[in-house]
C-alpha cells in the first residue's frame, strides 16, 4: 500500500490473492521468502505509460493516457485485453495485468499475463474519431509488443472494430503480416468462436460444475448483468443448455423479462445499433425496463455478473442467498466485492471466481495465437470443442488444487493455487529475474 498508494484494486486483487494462498505459502514460508517471490510476483515485469494525442471531428487534439503493463512472463508472452473507459487508471491496468497472469497460467495454454488500455471513451466518438485514436495508441504500443513478446487483444471499449484499426497500424509500422493481436476479424487471423468465447465458456465451467454435483441447466433460472460481449454468450448458451435467462443489465439500466431474454433482440439493440436497453424494452412487451441497478434482487438459481468490476455488492449477496441462490460465476473480472465473496462462501454457495470462469476467452485468444502461427484456420466446432475440454480442466484443476490443501470446494483458493503454482514454479526455474 505504501509503494502504490492509489491503486485500491490492485490492493483488492492482491490481498484477494496472498490471503487464499496462505497454506501454499505457509509450507514453503522459508524458502519463498529468501527468493522474494511473492515481492516479484506481485510486481510488473514492466509498466509502459504514454501520451495518446488525436484530433476529432472538430479539429481539436484530444490527449489521453495510454497504459500497458506486462505483469509476467514466465510461463508464455505477456496476453491480455486493451480496455477503453473514462474510468482507467494505471491501478485498474494493474489489477487486471496481476489476475491475468494467474488466470492465464489456468488455461492449461503457454501465456504469460499483461494487460493494457487508456482512459478515452469510445462511446459517442464516430468510426474516423475511434480510428485516430486507435492509430496514435499504437503508434506508441507497437513498440513493446509482437507475436512473441506481448500479444493484446479486447476488453471493455475494444472490439472488433478497434481491433481492426490497432492491427491496420501496426502492420503498416512494422511492415509483417504476424498474430500481434487477437480478436481479430475473421478475414485477417480471426479465430472462429472468439466472439463467443467467454460467455459460452462461463456456461461450459458452470455446466461441468452441475454434472460434479449430479445436476444439470434444464429448468433453472438464471440472472445474467451486462450486455456486452460476455453478457450476450453467456445468455445464448445458457438458453442452449435449458435454462431461463430472465435478466441483462447495462450502465444506465437493467431489464427483467420473465419469458427469457431474447437473445437476437438483445444483439440487435447492443451489436447493431449500440442503442440502449430502454430500445429492447421498447420491441418486447415481455421485458420492464429498470433505471439503475438492480439486477441481483431477481430470484435466481445461477447469478452471473459480466458487466465489470465490483458490480455485486454484500446486500446483493445478501439478497442472493435470501432467494436461494446455488451458484455465482463470475463472467466479468472481479464483478463481486471481497465482502460479497466472503459471505457467499460462507454460505456454501458455490462460486466460481472470474480468473477461472472466464478464462474461455484468453484460452480461444491463445488458440488463436497457434492458429495464426501455423498459418491455418480451424473451424467453429474445432476452437469450441477445444474450449468446452479446457473449461473442464480448468474446473478439475481448481477443484483438485482446492482440495490437496483441505479447501474442498473452495474455487477461490482452488483457482489461485492452481495459477500460483505454475507460475512460481517456473519463476523459480528461471533464476532471480
Ligand atoms: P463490453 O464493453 O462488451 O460490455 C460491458 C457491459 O457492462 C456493457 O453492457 C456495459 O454497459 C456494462 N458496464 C460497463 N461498465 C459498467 C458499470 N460501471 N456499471 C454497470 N454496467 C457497466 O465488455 P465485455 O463484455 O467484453 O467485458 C465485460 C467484463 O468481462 C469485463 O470485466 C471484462 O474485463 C471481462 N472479460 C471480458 C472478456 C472478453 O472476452 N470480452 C474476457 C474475460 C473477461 P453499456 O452497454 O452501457 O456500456
Amino acid at each position: 500500500v505504501d509503494q502504490n498508494p492509489a491503486q485500491p484494486e490492485f490492493h483488492q486483487a492482491v490481498k484477494e490473492v496472498l490471503d487464499s494462498l496462505r497454506p501454499v505459502i505457509e509450507a514453503n514460508e522459508a524458502h519463498y521468502r529468501k527468493e522474494a517471490l511473492l515481492e516479484r510476483i506481485t510486481t510488473p515485469d514492466r509498466q509502459i505509460l504514454f501520451r495518446v494525442p488525436w484530433v476529432d471531428d472538430q479539429g481539436q487534439v484530444q490527449v489521453n493516457n495510454g497504459f500497458r503493463v506486462q505483469f509476467n512472463n514466465a510461463i508464455g508472452p505477456y496476453k491480455g485485453g486493451l480496455r477503453l473507459h473514462p474510468s482507467v487508471t494505471l491501478g485498474t491496468i494493474k489489477f487486471l495485468g496481476f489476475e491475468q497472469v494467474f488466470k492465464n497460467s489456468l488455461t492449461t495454454l503457454p501465456i504469460g499475463g499483461g494487460k493494457g488500455g487508456s482512459d478515452f471513451d469510445p462511446k459517442g466518438k464516430s468510426d474516423r474519431e475511434i480510428m485516430a485514436f486507435c492509430q496514435s495508441f499504437m503508434t506508441e504500443l507497437y513498440k513493446h509488443i509482437g507475436p512473441n513478446v506481448d500479444v493484446p487483444a479486447g476488453d471493455i471499449g475494444t472490439g472488433a472494430r478497434e481491433i481492426g484499426y490497432l492491427y491496420g497500424q501496426y502492420k503498416r509500422l512494422r511492415t509483417a503480416y504476424e498474430g500481434v493481436l487477437t480478436g481479430k476479424g475473421l478475414t485477417f487471423g480471426g479465430s472462429l468462436a472468439r466472439t463467443e468465447a467467454t460467455g459460452y465458456g462461463l456456461l461450459y465451467i458452470v455446466n461441468e460444475y452441475l454434472k460434479d454435483h449430479n445436476d444439470s441447466f434444464t429448468g433453472k433460472t438464471v440472472t445474467v448483468s451486462g450486455a456486452g460481449n460476455v453478457a450476450i454468450y453467456a445468455i445464448e448458451k445458457a438458453q442452449e443448455l435449458g435454462a431461463k435467462v430472465v435478466t441483462t443489465s447495462d450502465s444506465t439500466g437493467w431489464i427483467y423479462d420473465p419469458e427469457g431474454i431474447d437473445v437476437a433482440l438483445l444483439k440487435e439493440v447492443k451489436e447493431v445499433k449500440r442503442a440502449r436497453l430502454t430500445e429492447y424494452a421498447a420491441a418486447r412487451p415481455s421485458a420492464e425496463y429498470h433505471e439503475g441497478r438492480g439486477v441481483w434482487s431477481v430470484k435466481t438459481d445461477i447469478a452471473l455478473p459480466c458487466a465489470t468490476q465490483n458490480e455485486l455488492h454484500l446486500e446483493d449477496a445478501q439478497t442472493l442467498v435470501a432467494n436461494g441462490v446455488q451458484v455465482v460465476a463470475e463472467g466479468a473480472n472481479m464483478p463481486t466485492t471481497r465482502e460479497a465473496t466472503d459471505f457467499l462462501q460462507e454460505n456454501k454457495i458455490a462460486f466460481l471466481p472470474g480468473k477461472a470462469a472466464n478464462a474461455g476467452g484468453v484460452a480461444v485468444s491463445a488458440l488463436e495465437m497457434s492458429q495464426n502461427s501455423e498459418r491455418l484456420s480451424w473451424t467453429f466446432e474445432e476452437v469450441d470443442s477445444k474450449l468446452q475440454a479446457i473449461m473442464a480442466d480448468i474446473y478439475q484443476n481448481i477443484s483438485a488444487a482446492a482440495k490437496k490443501y483441505g479447501k474442498d470446494e473452495d474455487y477461490v483458493a482452488g483457482a489461485n493455487i492452481a495459477g500460483f503454482e505454475k507460475v512460481a514454479n517456473a519463476m523459480e526455474a528461471q533464476g532471480i529475474v
